[in-house]
């Protein structure tokens, strides 16, 4: 039996950060073994926040392929393709337009939410307003069964279903209705305490070197509540221990914790541990950047057999799609 299909996609709109990667790239790994998967570069969406410099999205689109296979997603298992390059997507996207009424789009939280949030651009744009749409087009042509989305993307996968349903009720079940598969990760953390993310200045990236990790995590805000080391400090709320959890050896995790609570050990001692546990986590995947940078021909290579693979399945999915509106 055919694997079940899995799809989703990344903006390219700057490099990869632990957010990222604890939030979307580890799940995808998971996910390499049990399902077919469609990993894509959404420069289309990528245009709707940055259509002013339009540069940013040509460079990301290699470093995040890059990153990707640095962590560990694997080519031969995953389909890794370019939105852009399978222009199927622009024609089911106008298709579904026409079904999808506007009070569905206008109701998205997240629309809603992002039109407050990005003041930096003007996102008061009919594609942005239309995203999701693109979205479940996206989705729908290779006929996924789940999307694994953090939790703000879930409503998003829920209009996709919405749509399949409709356009399956007018023209005939073409399309099947995909699942949410929800990432298991709740949200990392910048150095700020905020959400992390290239918008707010506060990320740590995949491919800062040493000093940049160094200084980063020299910065990171830890227990508001302890202002010296006199003070005893909670772990369970400091940005600094969540990255222990992940990154230290449980044996120093828990010494830490029990000498934070007691203030035997001070946030200057506790960042300098934590830097050098990420740093050891970042040095195979530095080393695997560098090989892949030093052969971009096998990157393009890589990126030029997954746009062949969906471009097959695309051409397929609207061939029936026509077949199924006689247009
Ligand atoms: P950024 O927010 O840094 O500008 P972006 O907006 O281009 O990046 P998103 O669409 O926000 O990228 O994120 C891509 C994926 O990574 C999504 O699945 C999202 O849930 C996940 N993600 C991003 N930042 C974080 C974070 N801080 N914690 C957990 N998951 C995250
Ligand atoms: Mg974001």
């Amino acid at each position: 039996m055919e694997k079940r299909r899995i799809v989703s996609g990344m903006r390219p709109t700057g490099r990869i950060h632990f957010g990222h990667l604890h939030g979307a790239l580890l799940n995808w790994k998971e996910l390499q073994d049990d399902y077919r998967c469609f990993y894509f570069i959404a420069d289309w969406h990528a245009l709707t926040s940055e259509y002013a410099r339009p540069d940013i999205i040509r460079q990301s689109t290699y470093d995040i392929i890059i990153d990707w296979i640095s962590v560990g997603l694997d080519p031969e298992r995953c389909t890794f393709f370019v939105q852009s390059e399978i222009k199927e997507h622009a024609e089911l996207h106008l298709l579904l337009s026409m079904i999808t009424p506007l009070p569905w789009l206008e109701r998205n939280p997240t629309y809603k939410e992002q039109l407050k949030e990005l003041t930096q651009r003007d996102v008061y744009t009919y594609g942005f307003l239309g995203y999701p749409v693109l979205q479940a087009a996206d989705i729908l042509m290779y006929k996924a069964n789940g999307v694994p989305v953090g939790e703000d993307q879930a409503p998003h996968v829920e209009l996709t279903r919405e749509i399949a349903r409709r356009f399956n009720n007018l023209y005939g079940k073409v399309f099947p209705e995909p699942d949410t598969l929800l990432t298991p990760t709740a949200k990392i953390l910048g150095t700020d305490r905020r959400k992390m993310s290239k918008s707010y200045n506060n990320a740590i990236f995949l491919t800062d070197g040493d000093e940049e990790v160094d200084r980063k995590v020299m910065q990171m805000i830890t227990d508001p509540q302890r202002k010296t080391k006199k003070d005893p400090g909670d772990p369970a709320i400091c940005n600094v221990f969540s990255f222990h959890e992940i990154y230290t050896d449980a044996h120093t995790v828990s010494g830490i914790d029990r000498q934070c609570r007691s203030a035997e050990i001070g946030c200057v001692e506790c960042k300098r541990i934590m830097a050098r546990s990420l740093k050891t986590a970042l040095e195979p995947v530095r080393a695997k950047r560098g090989e892949l940078e030093a052969d971009m021909k096998r990157v393009r290579e890589i990126v030029e057999q997954g746009n062949e693979r969906a471009r097959a399945i695309a051409r397929n999915t609207m061939e029936e799609v026509r077949a199924a509106i006689k247009i």
